[in-house]
C-alpha cells in the first residue's frame, strides 16, 4: 500500500481568545493528528483538541520543535504546528520551512505545507487601543537572542527617523531588560516626549491589561514577556483614552461637514495632492522639495488625506447612521480635546483671530458680530497672546472665516503653525516698522510648524511685548533690526532668546527669518520646539547657538 502522504499545518491562532481563532484554523487543528507547540500555546487551544497527540515542549526548543514536526510529517502523519497570533509573524512558518529546504523538499514531491493566518499582536492590540497602526507602520522584535543588537537598534532608529508607527513585539524578559530602555532612548531623539504609547499585555487572554502612556513614561508601567508596546507616529494622538493615528497627514476633507470642499472626482487629480509623486514630478521637484504648506482656512485639526475616497466615507457614513440613532452624539467637544485632538469626528472649528498684526483695538462691531458668529455654541478664549481663540462646534470654517474676513478681522490656524507676535507700536505711534511686519506676517504667518512657533515683533528698544522671550525675537531699534533666537517662554528654565545680531536692514530681515523658518522646519524632529532645535543643531542661518549660563538655584522660601 502506498505511504499516505504527510502534511504539515501551521497555524496561527490568534491573540489567545478562542472566538478570534478564524474558522481554517478550528479545521485544521480538528484534521491533525499531532500537535506541536509551546506549553502554554497547547493549553490555549486545550479547549478545542479531542484525539490529537500532544508533543509539549518549552518556549527555547524551537528548532527541536520544527524539527520532530518535518519528522513526523515525513513518516506520513498530519502534523499542527501552532503559534500565537500569526505564524508567520516571529512564530513557526519560516522555521519550518528552514528546516525543510535543509532535507530539500519541494512542493511537488515533499510533504504538503500549508500556514495558515492568524490575528498577529500587532492588530489584535492596536484593536483594544483604538486605532494607532492605521498608518505606516512595522513590527521590531527587540529580542536579541537570535538577532544581533546592532541590527536591532539601527532598525528602531531608521523606523523612528521615517516616522513609523512601530509595533515592538518581545519588548522585554526577565533577563533582557536593557533592551526597551535602550530603545525609548533612540526613539527620543527622533520623537517628542508627548508621543502617544500603549502597553497591551494578554491581549484577549484572561489577564488582559491596557495601558495609555507617553514615550516619556512608558518605563515607568509594567512591560514583560506578553505585552507588545505601540508607539504612535508624529501625528497620533489621544481621544477619550484611546490612541489613534488619522488615515492622512495632508488635508483633503474636511470632517465636519457632509459637503466636501473636493467634488469625487476632483479629489484624485494630481493638483488636490501636491504632496503626490506626480505633483513633484509635474512641478519638476525630485528629492528635498520644500514642504506642502496648509491652505488656509481650514485647520490643520481638519487633515485627511485617505488615498481612495471609500474609507473615510464609509466611516463618516456610519458615524451619521449611529448619530441618527441617537448612539453618539455629533455635538460639542470640550476645549480640552479640540486642542489635543487631530480630526475629531465631532468636529470642532477652531480659528485665532485678531483686529490686526499691530492693531489691537477690537471695535464694538467686530466683538458683536464675533458673538453672533460664536453662536449659542461658541466659544471665545481671549490667550496670553493678544488673540480670541473662537471655537464654534460644526462650525463651517469656509463661511465663519468669509464672515470674519468681512469684518475686517485677521484670522489664522491654530496649533502647530508659526504665528507673529507684533506689539501694538505704542498705539500705533511708532509705526516705522509695520509694514515689514505685516510682510513678515503675509510670508510665514499660519504655515505649519513642527511645533507651535512664535515670532515676537516689537517697534521699538523697550520690546515691551516680550519680543525677546518668543522662539524668534525681532526688535526694530535705530532704523533696523535686532534678532535674538530660541527664547523659552514658559517652564521654570524659561530664558529669554539669545541676541545673535544687531542692525539688521529692513530689506535683510524677512530673508533672514525666512531662512531659520525653513532649516527649522525642514530639519527639526517632529514636535521639537525652536529652542531645542536650534540647541542641538547648534547653528541656524550661520547663527550660532550658545549655552546659557546655568542659574544657581537657591531653596526656595515657598513653594516646591
Ligand atoms: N506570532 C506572534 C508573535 C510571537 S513573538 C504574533 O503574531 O503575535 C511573542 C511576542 O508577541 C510577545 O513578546 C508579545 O510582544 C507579543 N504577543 C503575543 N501574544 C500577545 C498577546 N496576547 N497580547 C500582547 N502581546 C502578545
Amino acid at each position: 500500500m502506498e505511504k499516505k502522504r504527510g502534511k504539515l499545518l501551521v497555524i496561527g491562532f490568534g491573540p489567545g481568545a478562542f472566538e478570534h481563532i478564524t474558522d481554517r484554523a478550528r479545521r485544521a487543528i480538528e484534521e491533525s493528528e499531532v500537535i506541536i507547540g509551546y506549553n502554554t500555546y497547547v493549553d490555549l487551544i486545550r479547549g478545542l483538541l479531542t484525539t490529537q497527540e500532544i508533543v509539549r515542549t518549552s518556549m527555547t526548543e524551537e528548532v527541536s520543535r520544527a524539527q520532530e514536526a518535518v519528522r513526523q510529517a515525513y513518516m506520513g502523519r498530519t502534523v499542527a504546528v501552532i503559534s500565537s497570533g500569526d505564524a508567520g509573524v516571529y512564530g513557526m512558518a519560516g522555521l519550518i520551512y528552514e528546516v525543510l529546504i535543509e532535507k530539500k523538499w519541494n512542493a511537488e514531491g515533499g510533504v504538503e505545507v500549508e500556514v495558515i493566518p492568524g490575528i498577529s499582536s500587532i492588530n489584535s492590540c492596536a484593536a483594544l487601543l483604538g486605532a494607532p497602526i492605521m498608518h505606516d507602520a512595522c513590527t521590531i522584535s527587540l529580542s536579541d537572542h537570535l538577532t544581533p543588537w546592532d541590527t536591532i537598534a539601527k532598525r528602531v532608529e531608521a523606523a523612528a527617523a521615517a516616522d513609523f508607527v512601530i509595533a515592538l513585539y518581545n519588548p522585554r524578559s526577565g533577563r533582557r531588560t536593557r533592551q526597551i530602555a535602550e530603545t525609548q532612548r533612540i526613539l527620543l531623539e527622533h520623537r517628542s516626549a508627548d508621543t502617544p504609547v500603549g502597553l497591551v499585555k494578554s491581549a484577549y487572554r484572561d489577564r488582559q491589561q491596557v495601558v495609555l502612556t507617553t514615550l516619556a513614561d512608558m518605563l515607568e508601567h509594567e512591560i514583560g514577556m506578553l505585552t507588545t508596546v505601540i508607539i504612535g507616529n508624529s501625528t497620533t494622538v489621544v481621544y477619550d483614552g484611546l490612541m489613534i493615528t488619522p488615515r492622512g497627514y495632508q488635508r483633503k476633507y474636511t470632517l465636519d461637514s457632509e459637503e466636501q470642499r473636493l467634488r469625487p472626482s476632483e479629489r484624485l487629480k494630481v493638483e488636490a495632492e501636491p504632496w503626490s509623486l506626480g505633483a513633484k514630478e509635474q512641478a519638476g521637484e525630485s528629492e528635498g522639495a520644500e514642504p506642502v504648506q496648509p491652505d488656509f482656512p481650514a485647520p490643520s485639526s481638519y487633515s485627511y488625506s485617505p488615498s481612495s475616497s471609500s474609507p473615510l466615507e464609509a466611516a463618516m457614513e456610519a458615524l451619521q447612521i449611529l448619530e441618527a440613532k441617537g448612539i453618539v452624539s455629533g455635538g460639542h467637544a470640550g476645549s480640552e480635546s479640540a486642542h489635543s485632538v487631530t480630526g475629531n469626528p465631532s468636529a470642532l472649528f477652531e480659528v485665532g483671530v485678531t483686529p490686526g498684526i499691530a492693531n489691537k483695538k477690537f471695535t464694538a462691531r467686530q466683538m458683536a458680530s464675533l458673538a453672533e458668529i460664536a453662536g449659542e455654541q461658541g466659544e471665545m478664549e481671549y490667550t496670553p497672546h493678544h488673540q480670541i481663540i473662537l471655537r464654534i462646534p460644526g462650525g463651517d470654517p469656509e463661511r465663519v472665516v468669509a464672515e470674519l474676513k468681512a469684518e475686517k478681522l485677521l484670522v489664522f490656524p491654530v496649533g502647530d503653525v508659526a504665528q507673529i507676535k507684533a506689539c501694538d507700536f505704542c498705539n500705533l505711534e511708532k509705526d516705522g516698522s509695520i509694514p515689514v511686519a505685516e510682510e513678515l506676517n503675509r510670508a510665514i504667518g499660519g504655515l505649519k510648524t513642527p511645533k507651535e512657533f512664535k515670532i515676537g515683533f516689537n517697534g521699538c528698544g523697550m520690546a515691551c511685548y516680550g519680543a525677546v522671550l518668543e522662539d524668534i525675537g525681532i526688535v526694530y531699534r535705530k532704523g533696523a533690526y535686532d534678532l535674538f533666537l530660541g527664547g523659552k517662554t514658559i517652564g521654570r528654565g524659561a530664558h529669554p532668546g539669545q541676541p545673535v545680531a544687531e542692525g539688521i536692514e529692513a530689506n535683510q530681515i524677512i530673508d533672514t527669518v525666512e531662512r531659520i523658518f525653513r532649516e527649522y522646519t525642514d530639519n527639526a524632529f517632529p514636535g521639537e520646539r525652536f529652542h531645542k532645535f536650534f540647541k542641538r543643531v547648534g547653528t541656524v542661518a550661520g547663527f550660532r547657538h550658545q549655552e546659557q549660563a546655568i542659574v544657581a538655584v537657591a531653596d526656595a522660601v515657598c513653594g516646591d
